[in-house]
C-alpha cells in the first residue's frame, strides 16, 4: 500500500523571529541591487531599474523614495525628447554631492587619508609619513588627518570610515592580527578610530578592499568572479564569485606572500627562498635599482619614473618583475579561474610593456582575462574608502546618516 497517496499536511510555518530575519535579508538585497543599478546606470528611469534587478516597478520607487529622503539619490533632469511626444520617465541618479566617507590605507612607510563620494571617487587625499610604527600613534595621526581633510570640505557629511591594511586582517573583529612588516599584532583598529573619529568604522585587507572596488567602481563590474592580486611591499590576493568576498576563517585567505616562485632568488624572512613576498616586494624592486645605479630610492614610482625617462635598466627591472608577477597572476588562474583578474603593481599600472610582459607570461586566451588596477594612481585613498562604501551598498538603508 503506497503511502503517499494522502496529501501530506502543510509544512508548519517558520517561527516569527525566522520570517523577520528572512524577510530583512530579502530587503537587504533588494535595497542593495536597486542602489548599485543606479551607480552604475545613472541617470536612470526608475522603471529601467526594475528591469534590471527584476524587482517590482512599485517596489523600486518605493526604496528610491526612501534613498531620496536619506539623500543618498536625487531625481535627475528629465532628458529632452525631440517630438516632447509621450511622458518622459524621470530619471534618477546618485547623490554625489553631500555624502563621503573616510578612507584610511596603512602602508608600511606611510599612511594614506581620504575622502571619498558615493562613486568611489576621491574628494581628497593625504599622504601621512609614519613617525615610528607604535600603531596607537599612527591610527590617532590618521584620525586626525581625516578630521582635518572633513574640516576642508564644508558641506559633505561622512558615513563611515573604512580602513585597510596589508597583513592579516579580520574583517569581523575588525582587528589587524598580524602585520610583520609594521610589527603589528592583534591592533584593534575599529576600537581605536572610531573612539577617535565618532564615526562608524569598518576595518578590512586591502588586496579584499580593491577587489570590492573594482567591482563597485572599476574593470571588474559585472564579472561573475574577480581576483585581485596586490603587488606593494605586501603581496596579496583576494577573490570574490557573484559579489561574495571569499574570507575564511578569521579572514586568513588571501594569504599568499609565502608561496614559492619558480625561478625566484630572494631569500625570505622565513627562512626560504623566491617567496612570492620576498621576490616582488617594492623593497627588492627598490634595492635592485639602487644596486644597479638607476636611483637611490625607496620608492618604486622613481623606478617608474627613470624607465619612462628612458634608463633601460629601469626598464628591465620592472619587465623582469612584471614576468614575475604574471607568472604568480598564472599560478592563481590555474587554481581558481576567475573571470576577470586585476593586477595593482606599479610598472603594469603605468607601462604598456610591463603589462604585455606580464600577458605573455600568463599565455594564451587567459592572457585577455588579466587587466590592471582600475585605480593607477589613487589605489591606497579608494582601497580604504572602499571598505566603508561596500558596506554601504551591501546595506544601503542599514547604515545610519553621519552625526547630527
Ligand atoms: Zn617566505
Amino acid at each position: 500500500m503506497p503511502r503517499s497517496l494522502t496529501p501530506s499536511p502543510p509544512p508548519p510555518a517558520a517561527p516569527a523571529h525566522v520570517r523577520r530575519a528572512v524577510d530583512s535579508d530579502r530587503r537587504r538585497t533588494s535595497a542593495s541591487a536597486i542602489l548599485r543599478s543606479v551607480l552604475e546606470h545613472g541617470p536612470v528611469a526608475r522603471s529601467t531599474v526594475a528591469r534590471l534587478t527584476g524587482l517590482s516597478p512599485a517596489s523600486v520607487t518605493d526604496y528610491c523614495g526612501r534613498f531620496a529622503a536619506l539623500g543618498l539619490i536625487r531625481e535627475a533632469p528629465l532628458p529632452r525628447r525631440p517630438n516632447g511626444v509621450g511622458r518622459p520617465h524621470q530619471p534618477v541618479d546618485l547623490d554625489d554631492s553631500r555624502f563621503v566617507v573616510g578612507g584610511v590605507h596603512v602602508a608600511v612607510p606611510y599612511t594614506t587619508v581620504a575622502l571619498l563620494d558615493l562613486r568611489g571617487r576621491v574628494v581628497a587625499e593625504r599622504r601621512l609619513r609614519h613617525d615610528g610604527t607604535e600603531p596607537g600613534r599612527v591610527l590617532a595621526n590618521a584620525a586626525e588627518g581625516l578630521g582635518a581633510l572633513l574640516a576642508g570640505a564644508p558641506g559633505r557629511t561622512p558615513l563611515g570610515v573604512g580602513v585597510a591594511a596589508g597583513g592579516w586582517v579580520d574583517r569581523d573583529s575588525g582587528t589587524v592580527v598580524e602585520h610583520p612588516l609594521l610589527g603589528w599584532r592583534d591592533v584593534a583598529v575599529r576600537e581605536a578610530v572610531g573612539a577617535r573619529t565618532g564615526l562608524p568604522v569598518h576595518v578590512d585587507g586591502h588586496a579584499r578592499a580593491l577587489v570590492n572596488a573594482e567591482r563597485l567602481f572599476g574593470r571588474a563590474r559585472g564579472s561573475r568572479s574577480v581576483l585581485h592580486l596586490f603587488v606593494g611591499n605586501v603581496v596579496d590576493a583576494a577573490f570574490a564569485t557573484h559579489d561574495e568576498v571569499h574570507y575564511g576563517p578569521r579572514s586568513q585567505a588571501g594569504a599568499i606572500a609565502h608561496l614559492p616562485l619558480a625561478g625566484g632568488t630572494e631569500p625570505c624572512g622565513c627562512g626560504r627562498t623566491g617567496c612570492l613576498q620576498a621576490e616582488l616586494s617594492e623593497r627588492t624592486l627598490c634595492r635592485r635599482a639602487r644596486a644597479e645605479g638607476v636611483a637611490d630610492t625607496v620608492n618604486p614610482m622613481h623606478v617608474v619614473g627613470a624607465a619612462a625617462g628612458g634608463d633601460p635598466v629601469a626598464v628591465r627591472l620592472l619587465l623582469e618583475r612584471a614576468r614575475l608577477v604574471g607568472r604568480a597572476a598564472a599560478l592563481l588562474l590555474d587554481v581558481l579561474n576567475p573571470d576577470t583578474v586585476v593586477v595593482t603593481e606599479v610598472g603594469v599600472a603605468h607601462r604598456e610593456d610591463c603589462l604585455a610582459a606580464l600577458r605573455e607570461e600568463v599565455g594564451g586566451e587567459r592572457a585577455a582575462a588579466v587587466v590592471p588596477t582600475s585605480f593607477p594612481d589613487s589605489a591606497l585613498a579608494v582601497a580604504g574608502g572602499s571598505v566603508a562604501l561596500d558596506v554601504l551598498y551591501r546595506d544601503p538603508l542599514g547604515t545610519p546618516p553621519g552625526p547630527t
